[in-house]
């Protein structure tokens, strides 16, 4: 496991949650039992330029035996699996910095097996993302200790009107998986997503997530600042909905948000699986 420090790292793992009454940050790692990711994300910029997943970067960086066959390949490591029943103080863990443990392309068994590591490991706050949300209610119901996370649909190929019709899916994806907390990571922010929020609010009581992340987008050392009236329009359906939201260090905002989900109650609710075909169509959009 990677311990990410302040002030790099990814900020999000550090997770503030009280504990016997007085508000704590955890120290945030990430965990990786698998490795490799198969999506392809790209995103367009701004500028024109169009950038690949970051994870990607790295590891062709590493050029190491751990991505000896690229990134765009499924790698299984058992021998990281205990690695957080060996670490004893209490962390937020994010699974997965380096793969989707979700992918299509994912075995079963094998995420049974990272969940059932989870579950044994308690005293952590384990935190999950994937941008394949249809296979999430597989896996009902999660562990409390568990949040599980959906990633905006990446930017490539896609018209916006196509990226708005995938979060649509990932919405009714995320209504049917039972968590304590679900969160949605809106970055880079690329469109004007609260809009679809607001679409989906006309027909539901609420959101489906209890967290957001906010990010710009980033190439190299470049920062894209979303529109201003995209992050004030996500910020006013969020406080309406009460909802907290952290920003990513490369978003340019004032006054800056660094909130935490707090009430961490296992929420159930009978499953109503959404069929494949559903997201297909979607992304076909
Ligand atoms: S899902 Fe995540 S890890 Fe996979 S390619 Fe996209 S950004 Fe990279």
């Amino acid at each position: 496991m990677n311990r990410q420090r302040p002030p790099k790292g990814i900020e999000w793992t550090r997770v503030k949650r009280v504990i016997d009454g007085t508000l704590v940050e955890l120290p945030g790692y990430t965990w990786n039992p698998t490795g490799g990711c198969l999506h392809g994300c790209t995103w367009k910029m701004p500028d024109g330029s169009v950038t690949e997943c970051y994870a990607k970067t790295v590891a062709e960086r590493l050029a190491s035996s751990a991505y000896s066959q690229g990134f765009e390949h499924h790698y299984w490591r058992p021998h990281a699996l205990k690695e957080p029943l060996q670490l004893k103080e209490p962390a937020g863990i994010f699974v997965g910095s380096m793969a989707d443990l979700f992918g299509h392309w994912v075995p079963a068994e094998q995420i049974r097996e990272v969940m059932d590591v989870m579950e044994q490991a308690h005293w952590h706050t384990f935190q999950t993302l994937s941008k394949y949300p249809v296979r999430l209610v597989e896996f009902n119901p999660f562990p409390a200790n568990v949040w599980v996370g959906v990633s905006l649909p990446a930017g490539h190929l896609m018209k916006l009107e196509g990226g708005a019709r995938a979060l649509k899916a990932y919405l009714r994806h995320m209504e049917q998986i039972e968590a304590s907390i679900r969160f949605m990571s809106i970055e880079p922010l690329w469109f004007d997503v609260a809009s679809v929020f607001a679409d989906w609010l006309q027909s539901h009581e609420r959101l489906p997530f209890e967290w957001v992340i906010i990010g710009a987008a980033s190439s190299g050392r470049s920062i894209f600042q979303p529109k201003a009236d995209w992050v004030q329009s996500l910020l006013d359906i969020f406080d309406a909905q009460q909802l907290p939201v952290f920003f990513k260090g490369n978003l340019k905002w004032h006054k800056w948000r660094g909130d935490f989900p707090q009430n961490a109650s296992i929420r159930l609710q009978e499953p109503q699986l959404w069929p494949l075909q559903s997201l297909k169509t979607a992304l076909a959009g």
